[in-house]
């Protein structure tokens, strides 16, 4: 809290209080996907978590680039949205026991994440272009396009797969 005025005063200081939201988050993400690969059953999907992992290291490593472009530290600030998010994420994968329904479930959190982060570069893009800080722009567009790569996998991953055989036998419980 500040104590004389408040902190976010100016589109600048409300573009580094989103940076510094993101970081925390990419953080919070590094330690959520270890445990979903973990989690996964199908190969493929396995795959997909880890794979986005090394992918979320760079995400990290380009707003500690971003930051220093704009002059400062690279700090976090905690984000409840993302906390939410995975906390939401670890008790649903918690309570499912059929292998397969977790996964049809993992993806379904997987997703939840992927699109707050869209939501978050989607923004920071554009405030980014308007504040003219063009190589950080161009860094977090990067970030943003694999964020959307990642989501398309699991849509892919889950309508060509997963949920196929996670809805095998759904039934089941109801017809016998
Ligand atoms: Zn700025
Ligand atoms: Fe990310
Ligand atoms: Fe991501």
């Amino acid at each position: 809290m500040a104590l004389f005025g408040k902190e976010i005063e100016t589109m600048h200081d409300l573009f580094t209080h989103l940076m510094r939201d993101m970081y925390y988050a990419e953080k919070q993400i590094e330690k959520a996907l270890p445990d979903m690969v973990e989690k996964a059953t199908s190969q493929e999907l396995k795959a997909a978590f880890s794979d986005h992992l090394q992918q979320t290291h760079e995400h990290v490593a380009r707003l500690e680039r971003a930051f220093e472009l704009h002059g400062q530290k690279a700090k976090a600030i905690d984000c409840p949205a993302i906390d939410g998010i995975l906390k939401e994420a670890k008790d649903v994968a918690a309570d499912i026991a059929d292998k397969r329904v977790l996964d049809a479930g993992l993806i379904a959190m997987a997703q939840a994440v992927e699109h707050y982060e869209m939501a978050r570069y989607g923004t920071l893009v554009a405030w980014g272009k308007e504040l003219g800080h063009r190589e950080i722009v161009e860094l977090l567009s990067k970030t943003l396009e694999e964020e959307h790569e990642a989501d398309e996998k699991l849509t892919d991953l889950a309508e060509g797969s997963v949920n196929v055989a996670a809805a095998e036998g759904a039934h089941r419980a109801a017809a016998e």
